[in-house]
C-alpha cells in the first residue's frame, strides 16, 4: 500500500508576522501566532504535543499541515582544543557544516549560509565542492537551534559568526530574515553587535546594507592588496575590485559604521610580505578597522604553504605600527579541520 506523505511546511524560520497568519488561517486568534512564536524561538520547545500553553484542537490543527524541522545533527566531532563540528543532514540529504568554538569567557557559532560556495576562492576548500543552493532562514537558524538543544550552548552568552560555508551576501534576504529572528528579543534575543557576517565583498549588497536599520557586524574578507592577485585568489573582484569594495565600507551612514573587521589571509610568498601590510596601511587609511589574520589553513589539494610564525608577527607589527587593532586568528580545531576555509562535505546521498 502507498502511502502519500506531502511534506509539510517548516514553522521554523517564520517570523512573528507570518506565524500570526498561519493561526488565523486556522480560524485562530492573533495571539495563539505570537504564543507560537514565543514558544519555538524563546523557549526552544520543537514538540507541538508539548505546547500545553495553546489548545489542544489548535495543536492538532497544526500538525495536519506544519511541524517544527530543526536540521539533524548527523555527525559531531570535537577536537583536542574543545572545538566541535557538526555535521548536519538537511531535508534533501544535503550536508553543511558549522563549528562551535570555545574560548575564554564566550562561544563562537560558526554557522553556513549555502550549501556550497560559487565564489571560487582559490585557497577555500568549501569553493572546491561548488555551489548547490541557499539555506532557507530555518535552516540557518535552525543551525543554531539544534545546537542549543544539543546541550552546547547552554551558557547564555555566545556569538554567531557567518563564516563557515557560503557566501551570505549571496543569499541575503534569508541570512536577514534569520538575523532579525535572532535579535529580537521576543525569539533568541542575541545583541546584534554578537553576530557577524563575512563577506568576499558583494558589493551591491553592502551598498543596499546601508539603509538598513539594524545591522550585524560586518567583516570584509579581504585577502589581498594588489588588484592582479586578488583578482587570482578571489575570482569575485574581477566584477568588484579593490578599489569599489573599500568606497562601499566608507560610505556606511555614520549611525552604522560601528568598526569594520577586515580578514586577511596570509599566504605564504602570495600575500604576507612587507610591502602587502604597508600597502594594506594605505588602503585602511581613514576608515574605523580591525584586521583579522588568519594564517592560511592548509590542505593537500591546494596549492598554498602557511607562514612561518615569525612571519606573521612581523606582518602584525607593520600594522600595529600604524596604529591599526590586528589579531592573528589561532588555529582551532586543526585536527578535525574545522578551521577557517575547510569546511566543504562532498558527499552527498541521492533522493532514494
Ligand atoms: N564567504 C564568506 C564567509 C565564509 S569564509 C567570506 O569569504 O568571507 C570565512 C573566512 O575564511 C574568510 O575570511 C575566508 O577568506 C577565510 N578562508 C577561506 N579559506 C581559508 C583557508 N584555507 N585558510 C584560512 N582562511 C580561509
Ligand atoms: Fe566562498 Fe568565502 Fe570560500 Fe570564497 S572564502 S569560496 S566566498 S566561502
Amino acid at each position: 500500500m502507498y502511502q502519500f506523505c506531502m511534506k509539510k511546511s517548516n514553522l521554523i524560520g517564520l517570523n512573528e508576522a507570518e506565524l500570526v497568519k498561519v493561526a488565523e488561517s486556522l480560524g485562530g486568534r492573533s495571539f495563539r501566532g505570537r504564543q507560537l512564536y514565543h514558544e519555538i524561538y524563546r523557549r526552544r520547545e520543537f514538540s507541538l504535543d508539548q505546547m500545553t500553553e495553546l489548545p489542544k484542537k489548535f495543536r492538532s490543527q497544526l500538525e495536519q499541515s506544519f511541524e517544527i524541522r530543526v536540521p539533524q545533527i548527523h555527525d559531531r566531532q570535537q577536537s583536542e582544543d574543545g572545538t566541535i563540528k557538526f555535521l548536519f543532514r538537511l531535508s534533501d540529504a544535503k550536508y553543511i557544516e558549522s563549528v562551535l568554538i570555545p574560548e575564554d569567557h564566550r562561544r563562537t557559532l560558526c554557522i553556513s549560509s549555502q550549501v556550497g560556495c560559487d565564489v571560487g576562492c582559490t585557497f577555500c576548500m568549501t569553493a572546491q565542492m561548488g555551489f548547490h543552493r541557499n539555506l532557507t532562514p530555518g535552516e540557518i537558524l535552525g543551525q543554531v537551534l539544534a545546537i542549543a538543544r544539543d546541550g552546547c550552548l547552554s551558557q547564555p552568552g555566545f556569538n554567531v559568526v557567518f563564516m563557515g560555508m557560503g557566501e551570505p551576501l549571496y543569499n541575503y534576504r534569508n541570512v536577514m530574515k534569520a538575523f532579525r529572528i535572532m535579535t529580537d528579543s521576543k525569539a533568541l534575543g542575541l545583541s546584534y553587535r554578537k553576530i557577524t557576517v563575512s563577506t568576499s565583498g558583494v558589493v551591491p549588497v553592502l551598498s543596499r546594507m546601508r539603509s538598513e536599520t539594524e545591522l550585524p557586524n560586518l567583516a570584509i574578507s579581504l585577502n589581498a592588496t594588489r588588484n592582479d592577485v586578488r583578482d587570482e585568489l578571489m575570482p569575485i573582484n574581477q566584477k568588484w575590485d579593490l578599489n569599489g569594495l573599500l568606497d562601499v565600507c566608507r560610505s556606511f551612514p555614520s549611525k552604522l559604521r560601528r568598526r569594520i573587521t577586515f580578514e586577511y589571509v596570509l599566504l605564504s610568498g602570495v600575500t604576507d610580505s612587507d610591502r602587502d601590510a604597508y600597502r594594506l596601511i594605505t588602503l585602511l587609511k581613514g576608515m574605523k578597522a580591525k584586521v583579522n589574520l588568519i594564517p592560511y589553513n592548509p590542505d593537500p589539494a591546494l596549492p598554498f604553504d602557511r607562514p612561518t610564525p615569525d612571519r606573521v608577527e612581523q606582518f602584525r607589527e607593520i600594522l600595529m605600527r600604524a596604529s591599526i587593532s590586528t589579531f592573528v586568528r589561532r588555529t582551532r580545531g586543526d585536527d578535525i579541520s574545522a578551521a577557517c576555509g575547510q569546511l566543504a562535505h562532498l558527499e552527498s546521498e541521492s533522493h532514494g
